[in-house]
Parts: structure tokens; sequence; C-alpha cells
């Protein structure tokens, strides 16, 4: 299997190198020159496998440039951070079935893409004898997930800027408290918008990206989106049917990541996966996009799920490709236009494909927190706040008689403010989180200064 770009500027790649390379060097994101499926004997052989060995079967048709035995061995590492025996198991609750995709280390979904990608270019870097200097900006999620996702790992050092006080307590412990010697966690004196105006300058400076060979952790990374392919399959096999009856699913979204994952699921598995439900919250960009055909930018409005106050949909160009028929010229015209007038338009038969591949409903703040408060009074069962606008979506778009899959992106308690809010009481801590408090914790404040944050990384690189 080989790699392309959604904007047609390079040379057929193999799997490996489109991990390290992240984003395509001519600006596009990368894609596998056509996307696998599989006959409906084989989606039997698979029905029974456990979690790892089922993802070693997925990620296979992805990967034909590692040997099996060690891809095995990375997904089975990758996968022992979890604290769940089935990795991502499904609970049912009432009329929907919830896909908990928080066992693992940071208790959010990104651990499931990014314990393999820190495994990935442990393995990578080990074969070519190279190193790799990770600098990112977070928000709070990402960051933590990233830092679990290689700490301690060979060849390696992160460096994750947050804003100084002004991410949540859990998230800023989750963070500082990781002392391998490989982290370097970095408080800035500033918001997420300057951090991420640092990094990007950073980037900018070709020089000083090749002297340290710096590594980005956003969700661009095609390894992310592959490994998360395989909960879908899961969800599917275990509540579908060997008549090929269709699962829906609902995806709390922000940058596209999750859902086209979805996407990428459904070409794989073909009706056994119906309805894509993309879930947004306040920030509905997406939804008016299937809805209206209108993709348009606007403010960023803060709410109770912050993962998901996204305007710039990362991944949308990868769905954008094959809505162009894999056609990518006609893929790189709309994203030049798009960065000129922060607008793109849908109509006719386009619509009709984006309406045939995703359903979408937005919750605003209060339906989320109702959400919240009427699953916990109906069930027993806390949801977090990006969860809560995912299952807000799906019984909006349920199907009578098709089984509901909402994908539950976080563990409730590192929301629990919003929790709070909604049921008038704070979420009970999980041990992994409740012990944060009295761990010893390392972290530099730095002004918000590209030029010191940059010696800073120079004293410190790999
Ligand atoms: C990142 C994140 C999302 C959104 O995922 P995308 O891949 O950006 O669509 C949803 N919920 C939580 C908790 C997240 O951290």
């Amino acid at each position: 299997m080989r790699y392309l770009s959604t904007r047609g500027g390079i040379a057929p790649i193999p799997f490996t190198e489109a991990v390290m390379m992240g984003l395509a060097t001519d600006g596009g994101l990368l894609l596998p020159e056509r996307l696998p499926t599989v006959d409906a004997a084989t989606i039997e052989q698979w029905r029974g496998l456990a979690y790892p060995d089922l993802a070693c079967a997925v990620l296979g048709l992805f990967i034909d440039d590692i040997p099996a035995a060690d891809l095995e061995r990375l997904v089975k590492r990758s996968c022992a951070g979890f604290d769940h025996p089935e990795v991502t198991p499904l609970a049912r609750q009432g009329e929907c079935h919830i896909l908990e995709l928080f066992h693992g280390p940071t208790l959010a979904f990104k651990d499931v893409a990014l314990q393999l990608l820190g495994n990935l270019f442990e393995y990578l870097l080990a074969a070519s004898g190279g190193r790799m200097n990770i600098v990112g900006a977070t928000s709070g999620d990402t960051g933590s997930a990233a830092i679990y996702g290689v700490r301690g790992k060979e060849r390696i050092n992160i460096f994750i800027l947050h804003p100084h006080q002004r991410v949540s307590p859990i998230q800023e412990r989750q963070m500082t408290t990781v002392l391998d010697a490989n982290v370097f966690n970095i408080a800035i004196k500033g918001t997420f918008d300057d951090g991420q105006a640092i990094v990007k300058r950073l980037f900018n400076d070709i020089p000083f990206k090749e002297k340290h060979q710096l590594g980005a952790i956003n969700s661009i990374n095609w390894a992310r989106i592959v490994a998360q392919v395989v909960y879908y399959v899961y969800a599917a096999l275990r509540l579908g049917d060997e008549r090929g009856t269709p699962v829906d699913f609902a995806v709390p979204t922000g940058n596209f990541g999750d859902i086209f994952a979805g996407f990428v699921a459904r070409r794989l598995l073909g009706e056994r996966i119906g309805q894509l439900i993309l879930a947004t919250n306040e920030n509905n960009l997406l939804t008016r996009f299937v809805l209206a055909g209108d993709y348009s930018v606007s403010q960023v409005r803060p709410t109770s799920s912050p993962s998901m106050d996204i305007q710039l949909a990362s991944n949308f160009e990868r769905y954008l490709y094959y809505l162009n028929g894999e056609d990518p010229a006609a893929t790189r015209r709309e994203m030049e236009g798009f960065a000129a007038t922060g607008k793109l338009s849908f109509a006719g038969e386009r619509l009709t494909r984006i309406q045939a591949d995703f359903a979408s409903h937005s919750a605003d703040e209060a339906a989320t927190l109702a959400t919240i408060r009427d699953f916990k009074a109906r069930h027993g069962y806390l949801l977090d706040p990006h969860t809560a606008v995912g299952v807000y979506a799906g019984l909006a778009c349920r199907r009578e008689g098709v089984p509901l899959v909402c994908l539950a992106t976080a563990h409730p308690a590192k929301f629990a403010a919003a929790v709070e809010a909604a049921t008038g009481q704070p979420p009970v801590l999980p041990p992994a989180l409740a012990q944060l408090a009295d761990k010893e914790s390392r972290c530099r404040v730095l002004a918000a200064d590209p030029g010191v944050i940059r010696d800073f990384i120079e004293r410190h690189a790999i």
C-alpha cells in the first residue's frame, strides 16, 4: 500500500515514510492510494477476534512495509497501556451503546491513536538510527496524550507548550507529573493561540526544523486515522450479524479526524456501517456543511466541550478529496480558494453525496448539559460533555431497529466542572486522576517569546 497527497504533489511513498512525513511536503494530507475493502468471509473470520488481534488484521491492510511480527508487537504494546481487557469496551445504556474510548493512560480517546504513534516513531527511529524532537502547543487534551505516547522512548524528546494557569488543574497535572527525562513541559506566559503561533514559527524556520528533526503531534498524521478505524470495525462486528445488518455511529467531532476514520471504516465494511452521525457543539461549522453545503469559518465560541471548539477542521481536506472523485487538482484548487476566502459552498449532486455519507446534528450548551443530566437520571451513567454532544445528536438521528453506537471520547472526571453544573454533583475521580494531586511535578514557566522557546529547545534537544 502506497500513500499519496490530496494535492498530488508527491511521488507515492510507503506507510513508514508517510508516518514520518506527517503533513505531505506539498501542503496536502496523505492518503492510501486506494481505500481497502474486505469480503464477507474475512469479516466472519474477524468477528471472534480480541481487540489487539483485530487491530493487527485491520492495520495490516494499510501497512505492508512493517513485518507482521513487529507490527503485532507494536500493537500489543500500545493496547497494554489501556486499563480494560477489551481496550474499547461497549456499554449498553438504554437506546444506545456507549463505545468507551477513554480507558487509556490520559482517559481520552486520543490515547488510542497516540499510544500507537509513539511506538511507531520509536520503532522507525531505531531502524533508521534517527532522532526526533516533537514540539507542540496544547489547550489541554492532546498534549497529555502525546506526552504519554512518547514518555521514556528512545531517540525522542517532546516539548509541549501550554498556556500558564489557563488549562484545568487536572489537565495541567496530567502533563507535568510525567517526569521522564525526555519530556519537557513548558508553561508559557500567554494564551493557547500564542503557543500555536510560536510552534508555527519554529516549524517555518526550515534550518532549525531540519537541524533538530522537529516532529508534530497534530491530528493530520495518517497513523492516527488508521488506529481509530479499528474501534469502528470492532463495534460493528460486536453488534452486527452475519447477514450484514447495519450499525449506526454518532461521533463528536472537531477536526473531522474521528468521523473520517468512520468514513474509512465504512469503505472497508460496506453497509455493515450505516449512518455516520457527525455531532458538533455550538461551533457547528461541520453540521452546516452537511445540512446546507455551507463550509464557512466564523469565530470560535468557548463551550463545555473544549476539544471540539474548532473552526478549521484539519482533516476536512481528506474527505474533500473523495468528494472530488479523488481528483488532486480540483482539491488543491478548492483548498487554495478556501485559504483566500474562508468559505466553500456545495450544492446539487455534491450536496446529495455529502448527505449520503453523513447525517449531522449539533447540540448547544443547554442541550449538552441536559443530556448529561437526563442520561444520568435515566441510566445512572455519567457522560462527559463531548460524549453528551454525540449522544444528543445520535438520539436525534436514531433509526428504529438499528443499533446505535455513541463514541465516548473522554472520561467524565476530566471535565468535572461541566458534569457538576449538569448534575449538581462532582464526578468521582478514578484512581489515575485522584493520585495526581500528590505526585511530584516538573514544568518550566517561560515567556511567550519565540526566541526564548527556540533557545530552550536548542539546549534540550536530543
Ligand atoms: C479531540 C477530541 C474530540 C474531537 O476529535 P476530532 O478527531 O478532532 O474530530 C472529541 N472529544 C474529545 C474528548 C477530544 O479530545
